[in-house]
């Protein structure tokens, strides 16, 4: 699933440089997510990068735009062709969130 910003997003831009795909924008009263782009950092963290660092914890899980891990990770290699990301059966715990210890 996408991950959205909500309306408590204070506009500090932390997330923006953060995101592996360009997916993150400002707007026109708040930074935005492409979904289009967004991968969940799938590919390339175990955590989503832009709620890593928001300050006020507003980079959270579209719930109306659930994704599984394959369609994120052929999405990441898709805006990345020329990135060595690995296949679905060889993507190690540190490039998916889906795989991180519970
Ligand atoms: Fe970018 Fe990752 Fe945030 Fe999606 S979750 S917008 S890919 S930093």
């Amino acid at each position: 699933m996408s991950t959205m910003i909500t309306e408590e997003c204070i506009n500090c831009g932390a997330c923006e440089p953060e995101c592996p795909n360009g997916a993150i924008k400002q707007g026109q009263d708040i930074f935005v997510i492409n979904p289009a782009l967004c991968t969940e950092c799938v590919g390339f963290h175990d955590e989503e990068q832009c709620a890593f660092v928001c300050p006020v914890d507003c980079c959270v899980p579209d719930p109306n735009i659930p994704e599984t891990e394959a369609v994120l990770l052929e999405r990441a290699r898709q805006i990345h062709p020329t990135h060595k990301i690995p296949l679905l059966v060889d993507l190690p715990a540190h490039m998916s969130r889906f795989r991180k210890a519970p």
